[in-house]
């Protein structure tokens, strides 16, 4: 999916709802980010805020990870912009809620902490 970033203004906070309307996209995709690494302006306020420049570096490392091959066991970094290892123990599936595939199978996410920088790192399985 391609995201039109000529919308997001680099020195605006944005909340969830304002980036669904900006990028046509699903809450619970943005939600799905926050989980992928997008940083969020202060994770103790509400409503969450994503600073424009972050969404924007973000999406532009999430079209990039696309270009990495990785092995069963690493994961792209978005801090860190390359293939990663998981800090032992760190690893964690979730359900996304989302079914692929003509089985349905229900998919799911693997998060982990990088063990280089400690940002958070995830994985779709
Ligand atoms: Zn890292």
């Amino acid at each position: 999916m391609k995201y039109n970033l000529s919308r997001i203004r680099g020195k605006t906070a944005y909340t969830t709802q304002e980036i669904s309307h900006l990028l046509k996209v699903n809450r619970k995709t943005i939600f799905r980010w926050f989980k992928e690494g997008l940083e969020l302006l202060d994770t103790s306020k509400t409503p969450k805020l994503v600073m424009g420049n972050d969404l924007m570096l973000f999406l532009k490392a999430k079209r990039e990870v696309k270009q990495v091959k990785l092995n069963w066991n690493e994961f792209y970094c978005l801090h860190c912009r390359k293939a990663v290892l998981a800090k032992r123990g760190s690893e964690k599936t979730d359900k996304t809620g989302k079914t692929i595939g003509s089985n349905n199978r229900s998919q799911e996410i693997i998060s982990a902490t990088c063990k280089e920088c400690s940002g958070s790192v995830a994985r779709l399985l």
